[in-house]
């Protein structure tokens, strides 16, 4: 049994090891795509502006013909105007000439206002590219570097796994199920030491039989809280023999 426990504890040491670089490949590979979620949501963001650009541009482009038709009618008035023999025709045709500059005129002012806005438009979606370019290339960048990080960290603990193999034939099928159950459940933690009384991983005081039995080293105990196994280091029971020893010698002297 001792030999069992001692094999999860050192199984334990191991997996916190692989555990901890776990941790740091999956933070590695998370920023990295979160570097590119960024830059996709940046594309995303331009490619709307792109369309929305499109509709003003079109917009712009039809209010250019519409000046087009004013300017031609309006040329056609005043062809016209040399033909006209009556005043009251004249006047007529006057006063729809004005109506007319004035209506180009609203236009062109609208016109002038929409094609700044077009302009800024422009510029900020050229400056968002820009910005999108710089991102990449940084991402590409550093994703090279820190893929060769995250590939390293993986080669690391497929080296430290190998040092789980020579323990594995010792644990009994059934505990070894449970060891990784717990494990999985647990943060990564399935055996903790019990630490005067208390399980070492939720702190839940055990009951003194268990507590009794794990001094013993003969059977495998479970917190009855968390489900982790629990145990008492061999140091541990040497110390406080050491010290039941001694409180047996001061009572005698
Ligand atoms: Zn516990």
């Amino acid at each position: 049994m001792k030999q069992i426990i001692n094999a999860l504890v050192q199984l334990q040491e191991i997996d916190n090891e692989i555990y901890r670089y776990v941790q740091q490949k999956d933070q590695l590979a998370n920023t990295l795509n979160e570097m590119r979620d960024l830059v996709g949501k940046m594309e995303q963001s331009v490619s709307d502006k792109q369309t929305k650009l499109k509709d003003v541009e079109r917009w712009y482009e039809e209010q250019q013909e519409a000046l087009h038709e004013y300017n031609d009618r309006m040329s056609k008035i005043k062809a016209s105007l040399n033909a006209v023999t009556k005043t009251k025709d004249y006047l007529v045709r006057q006063k729809e000439l004005e109506n007319l500059r004035r209506h180009k005129q609203s236009k062109e002012e609208e016109v002038e206002k929409v094609r700044d806005t077009i302009n800024d438009f422009r510029d900020a979606i050229q400056r968002d590219q820009e910005k999108i370019e710089a991102l990449r290339s940084e991402t590409e960048k550093e994703g090279g570097a820190t893929w060769d990080q995250v590939h390293q960290l993986e080669a690391l603990i497929g080296e430290i796994s190998k040092r789980r193999e020579h323990l594995l034939p010792v644990i009994p099928a059934a505990t070894l199920r449970r060891y990784e159950q717990v494990k999985s459940r647990r943060d990564g933690v399935a055996i903790v030491e019990a630490i005067d009384g208390s399980c070492g991983g939720c702190h839940l005081a055990l009951r003194p039989q268990v507590y009794n039995v794990l001094l013993r080293m003969e059977s495998i105990e479970s917190c009855p809280n968390c489900n982790r196994f629990v145990y008492v280091s061999e140091q541990t029971i040497r110390n406080l023999q050491e010290r039941q020893a001694e409180a047996g010698a001061e009572e005698q002297a």
